[in-house]
This record gives structure tokens, C-alpha cells and sequence, in this order.
């Protein structure tokens, strides 16, 4: 990747060192775990010369206004198909407005003939169009969290540390997929712990599986990726009982370091995090900020105005 993110130290944390990696600072459309996808999206859409992209997502994401955003620059048509369940106006939805997106609205059954629809109807009409799966799922999106993991891995040495854990936000799983892909190709023995934002087990865990034996081929040592697969689900209801505990974690880490976090994704991995670590003291310990900035805003905007998503519309596929 052409940037490498910081690690910052937050010091002492509950009896632990705490280290941040700011994926968020990634300098391209407010940065996050997608802008690091789609630098190597890029790059495939370039070598197979295609002059228009359709994906999928809801009205809150990141992955759609990233991915809308280098549309824009470099000139490409981008179409995104959005569930109407979960297509609020958000940060993400405007600026994908901005950036001229065409935005398709469906029921959640239609997402997937849609995108069907309007592949082929991209090639009557003379494009050659490229599908990025929502969220920028798929061996790509893994590859580049694989690339993360060794830049953790280089920082490591400068800094003079080693992470016992690794705690970030799970959706997709390619993030998760591409950390622990790293993990087991360089035989470290460490945590590496998703905390998953929707899905539930035992799902969410097995997508996280699935991705790492489409990465790692045939001979994937699948024994070491179940053991190196932790996948936390209790903040997977964010919105019902917990959602005054993940407001209170965004405030608390906003007042505390100066770093904001949102209700959707990273709020919910630093509280999961967080309550991980209750009975654990004295090790080294890496928080993955995976971005999602504009969201960050949404939280302060009035009430009658907007909703806070529940979802990310992954769940009802
Ligand atoms: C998409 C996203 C995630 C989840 O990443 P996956 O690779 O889909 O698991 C986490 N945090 C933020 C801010 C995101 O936008």
C-alpha cells in the first residue's frame, strides 16, 4: 500500500499498554479499512480496464462513499445498489450523492437481482463494469488487511513491542479474514479478536472461516485457522440495551485522546474490547481504528432528522 498508518501509544489502559493503529488517517476519502481495500480495488479495475463499478451497501457506508469517491476521480461511472430497509440519509449518503453516484433504492430481496439487472444493462449499454462485493468482501479486500498485518508486524520492530492482542470492528469478516490469514502465515502466537458489529455466531465466525480458506487455497491449514479465529459477538445488538454503553464509550475516547469513534463500528470494538479485557492485566495491546469518521458526525445530529442505523444490511441478505 501506498500509505502506511501510524501506531500511537495511549499508554496504560486498565492495567494494559494500549497502542491505537489509525486506519482512520489513511489519506483518502476519511481514511478506514475500505480506503484501504480500494486502493487494491483500484488497481483491478485499471488492469482489467473497466470504466464503471456497481456495488452494495447501505445509506451509512463507508465502503459505497469510498468506493463512489475514487468513481469520481478517476472518472469511472458508479452505481450502488441500496436496501431500502437501511438507506437513511447519512454523512456517507450525501457525499455519495456528491460525488454523483447513481444510487439504486430496492427492498432487501431485490438487492441481488438488481445488481444482476444492472451489470447487464452497464454492458448493453457499451461499459465494461466491475462488481465489488459490499464492503469490499473477497480475496482483494482480504489481501490488503494480509498487507496490514505485515505492516503491523514492521512497526513492531521499530517500536520495540509485540502485541499480545488485537482487537477491531468485524462486518464482512475480511478485515477479521486478512489479520488472522497474516497471523497464521507467520506462525504468531497472539490474539487476534474480532468484535463483531452484526452478525452472530455461529455465522458470523463461519463467513470469517470461509474467507480464509478462499484466501489461503486448498491447503489452507484450516485446524490453525479455527484456533486463531476468536469472534466476539455480544455487541451485535447494539441498539437495543447496549447503545447508551457505546455512547458512552465514543464520549469517553473522544474526551480521553482526542480520537473519535462512531456508534456502528469502532464504538462497539473499543466497549468490546474494553470488556474483554476485564480480567486481564500486563500485556501489550493493538486497537485497530478502522475508520468510519462521517458517522462519527451523524451522532450529533438532531433526532427527528435521523435515525441511527441498526444494521448494516448485511444480516438481511
Ligand atoms: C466496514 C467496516 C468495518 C468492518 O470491516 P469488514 O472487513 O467488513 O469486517 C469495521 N469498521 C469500519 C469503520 C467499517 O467501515
Amino acid at each position: 500500500m501506498k500509505y502506511k498508518t501510524i501506531i500511537q501509544s495511549l499508554g496504560d489502559f486498565k492495567g494494559n499498554r494500549l497502542w491505537m493503529k489509525r486506519e482512520d488517517l489513511i489519506p483518502f476519502s476519511f481514511g478506514g479499512n475500505k480506503a484501504r481495500k480500494v486502493q487494491l480495488f483500484l488497481r483491478e479495475i485499471e488492469q482489467s480496464a473497466c470504466d464503471s463499478v456497481v456495488t452494495y451497501g447501505s445509506g451509512s457506508s463507508n465502503h459505497c462513499r469510498v468506493v463512489a469517491n475514487i468513481c469520481c476521480q478517476r472518472g469511472l461511472k458508479c452505481c450502488v445498489i441500496s436496501p431500502k430497509e437501511v438507506s437513511k440519509k447519512t454523512f456517507n449518503s450525501r457525499m455519495m450523492e456528491l460525488f454523483g453516484a447513481e444510487i439504486i433504492t430496492v427492498p432487501v430481496d431485490r438487492v441481488h437481482d438488481t445488481i444482476e439487472e444492472k451489470l447487464n444493462e452497464l454492458s448493453r449499454d457499451g461499459y465494461h463494469p466491475y462488481f465489488i462485493e459490499g464492503g469490499g468482501h473477497g480475496n482483494i479486500g482480504t489481501e490488503a488487511y494480509v498487507q496490514c498485518y505485515g505492516e503491523i508486524k514492521e512497526q513492531e520492530k521499530e517500536l520495540g513491542v509485540f502485541f499480545d492482542y488485537i482487537f477491531f470492528a468485524s462486518g464482512t469478516g475480511t478485515t477479521h479474514a486478512g489479520l488472522v490469514c497474516g497471523q497464521i502465515m507467520n506462525g504468531d502466537e497472539r490474539k487476534v479478536v474480532g468484535i463483531s458489529i452484526a452478525r452472530k455466531n455461529p455465522r458470523g465466525r463461519d463467513v470469517v472461516l470461509k474467507s480464509i480458506k478462499s484466501y489461503l487455497g486448498e491447503d489452507a491449514d484450516m485446524d490453525a485457522a479455527e484456533g486463531a479465529t476468536i469472534f466476539v459477538d455480544d455487541y451485535a445488538n447494539g441498539y437495543g440495551k447496549r447503545e447508551r454503553k457505546v455512547e458512552e464509550t465514543v464520549e469517553n475516547v473522544l474526551k480521553q485522546y482526542g480520537i473519535p469513534l462512531d456508534m456502528t463500528y469502532t464504538g462497539k470494538a473499543f466497549l468490546g474490547m474494553d470488556e474483554y479485557l476485564a480480567e486481564i492485566r500486563n500485556k501489550n495491546v493493538l486497537f485497530i481504528h478502522t475508520g468510519g469518521t462521517p458517522l462519527f458526525f451523524d451522532i450529533f445530529r438532531e433526532e427527528e432528522e435521523y435515525e441511527h442505523p441498526d444494521t448494516c444490511g448485511w444480516n438481511q441478505k
